[in-house]
């Protein structure tokens, strides 16, 4: 059954964005493994040559820097960490060219930061350029640019920024590769017979808590951190590969549909592009805290929300913006475009259609979110 579902997954595979951790490329000092480098270039061209577009988000060039500079281990502090970061950048980008140039594939280096995702139309010329890119049958090889995100714009973790290309170009799998075998029960280095689960039909609290708060050295991810990328693209429809990345041959492994790494099914249906920035991508400028009402016409009704059912406006948002909304637990059940600033939206949380036209007069907009820029998204913290 599970295998059927995985030759799915891969003979709809058209285009896959593929991400790789620091601890797949480099050792614990930094030092990029060049052979475990070609042998990644080599199946990326197999899986090329198969028809399918490929997208490479690739992790360490902070680790890359360390080792070049031979400071031993990662720095703590940002300015350090971005100055690796530029050495090691272009150290990355040399070793993947001289593996890919012997197949006749030219590589893009694409280095974004999280503003990049927030305004939209940044959003959809990267969009654009990447597509451009296929079309010159160029490998585009992704990272955070890290020497100018300070922390207030960075994306936190290439497995996010992994996810968020994948709902960006619609492609139906993302792979995860890093240095464990999937996704375990328990924590392998407390049971070694911890069982590895196979496939994940939809990520929820348990599968959260499965992952626990593990974190890599050289890298910002851990397994927390994947699964909320897992999440992030499973939301928007698409599936998502996790497995590791140090063990030989593993993408053409992945490709012959055999049964290796975790893999998490799509939870629910295909959503549209537009509602995938909104919901997934561009980050909320404020949010909403609505009532159990609200919070039942949002999420079971599919009703727009209405500024009645709003007790709480936070942050400083104008009309048009990307706000969270939260129900009374404060758990995020929904983001939209919001019809009124923050300002105004205090002014009216809380009042009726009545009450909204006695202070104001006509109010421009029966709804604070109007349905249809509304996107309830996937329940459950992780
Ligand atoms: N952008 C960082 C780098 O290339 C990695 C972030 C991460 O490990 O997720 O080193």
């Amino acid at each position: 059954m599970t295998d059927l579902v995985r030759k799915e997954v891969i003979s709809r595979a058209n285009m896959v964005v593929i991400k790789v951790g620091t601890n797949v490329l480099a050792n614990p000092a930094g030092h990029l493994d060049r052979s475990r480098i070609q042998s990644l270039a080599d199946q990326l061209h197999r899986i090329r040559s198969g028809g399918r577009k490929v997208v490479l988000v690739s992790s360490g060039a902070i680790g890359a820097g360390v080792g070049k500079l031979g400071l031993g281990k990662r720095p703590a502090d940002l300015p350090h960490l971005q100055a690796c970061a530029a050495v090691g950048q272009s150290a990355l980008m040399q070793l993947y060219q001289e593996s890919l140039i012997p197949h006749g594939v030219q590589t893009a280096q694409i280095l974004l930061t999280a503003g990049d995702f927030d305004n939209r139309a940044r959003y959809l010329n990267v969009r654009n350029t990447v597509l451009t890119l296929f079309e010159y049958h160029a490998l585009p090889i992704i990272n955070e640019n890290d020497t100018v995100s300070v922390s207030e714009i960075k994306f936190g973790d290439n497995d996010h920024l992994a996810a968020m290309v994948t709902n960006l170009l619609r492609a139906p799998l993302l792979i995860l590769l890093t240095n464990v075998d999937g996704l375990y029960a328990e924590d392998p280095r407390g049971n070694p017979n911890a069982e590895l689960l196979a496939t994940v039909p939809h990520i929820d609290q348990s599968i959260t808590e499965m992952a626990g708060t593990s974190k890599s050295e050289l890298g910002t991810g851990g397994m927390r951190s994947k699964i909320r990328a897992a999440r992030l693209a499973t939301a928007a429809g698409e599936s998502v590969i996790m497995a590791n990345g140090s063990v030989d041959g593993i993408l053409d492994r992945v490709f012959a549909a055999e049964p290796v790494g975790t893999l998490f099914l799509p939870h629910g249906q295909d959503v549209p592009a537009w509602k995938r920035w909104v919901g997934y991508t561009a980050r909320p400028k404020g949010k909403l805290r609505v009532d159990a009402g609200a919070r039942r016409a949002v999420v079971e009704q599919g009703k727009s929300l209405l500024p009645v059912g709003v007790t709480v406006v936070e942050g400083d948002f104008r009309k048009g913006d990307v706000v969270s909304v939260c129900d009374e637990t404060e758990q995020e059940i929904a983001r939209g475009l919001s019809n009124y600033s923050a300002h105004d939206a205090e002014r009216i949380r809380g009042r009726s259609k009545e009450q909204i036209a006695t202070l104001w007069g006509t109010a421009p907009y029966p709804e604070l979110i109007h349905r249809d820029n509304l996107v309830v998204i996937a329940t459950g913290p992780v």
